[in-house]
């Protein structure tokens, strides 16, 4: 659908509710639903009309007013949720407030200031900012800084950096991405994410199940620093 158009970013350009909509409905990803996506495109849409791009609403945060990653990554979603409130009649959704739109694309649009860490979009971020030298990101926005990057936090993150002892809890909330992040930094102030896809890959690639295990424990290089619980 999006190479008939010429591509993602024509497909967005042109997105039409009443055309390319229906086109969506079968889509079902774990919360996420067509019509998620519909209104997203349309506030997209909406946006890069405006001559917003997506490069210039998330690199705000260079802006002076915004002091911290949390206050550039807020005022960007606060922005993709406007333009969508503002589009969403054309795909004949009532929505007069965010608490109104349907909820898988509430939990696309959701903010730091929710409490939420964000990972989806932090880990955006990552891709587009951090140099793509190491083959796993694009660094195509180089006026955004690794350093302003906050660690993207899923299961397996979290899992072994409580492991480790650099969080205190297993919990997916903005304040905890900031302490990890500020620990990482401690490592590597200038790219405190590049320990992502290290901390990730124990639990995605299955050697890691979440406690000490006689199997896998002995063969992973973290066993001598590793606080995981028995059983
Ligand atoms: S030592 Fe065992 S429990 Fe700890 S991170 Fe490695 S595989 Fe997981």
């Amino acid at each position: 659908m999006l190479d008939e158009a010429g591509g993602p970013i024509q497909f967005v350009r042109r997105f039409e509710a009443e055309r390319d909509g229906p086109r969506l409905d079968w889509l079902v990803y774990r919360w996420s639903r067509g019509i998620d996506l519909t209104l997203l495109f349309l506030g997209l849409r909406r946006l890069f009309e405006q001559g917003v791009t997506l490069r210039r609403l998330f690199t705000r945060g260079l802006r002076p007013e915004h002091t911290s990653a949390r206050e550039a990554l807020d005022a960007a979603v606060e922005d993709l949720r406007d333009a969508v409130l503002s589009e969403a009649w054309r795909a004949k959704v009532d929505a007069p407030s965010f608490e109104a739109l349907p909820r898988g694309l509430r939990f696309i649009l959701v903010r730091p200031a929710d409490g939420s860490a964000n990972k989806r979009w932090n880990m955006f971020l990552r891709w587009m900012a951090r140099s793509g030298r190491e083959g796993v990101d694009l660094g195509l926005w180089t006026e955004l800084p690794p350093s302003k990057l906050l660690m993207p936090l899923d299961t397996h993150v979290l899992r072994i950096s409580k492991f480790l002892g650099l969080i205190p809890k297993e919990q997916g909330t903005w304040r905890v991405a900031e302490a990890l992040t500020a620990r990482l930094r401690r490592l590597d102030p200038d790219d405190p994410t590049r320990y992502d896809f290290a901390l990730a890959h124990l639990g995605i690639s299955g050697l890691c199940r979440g406690f000490r295990d006689a199997e896998a424990c002995p063969r992973c290089p973290l066993l001598p620093v590793c606080d995981a619980p028995s059983p």
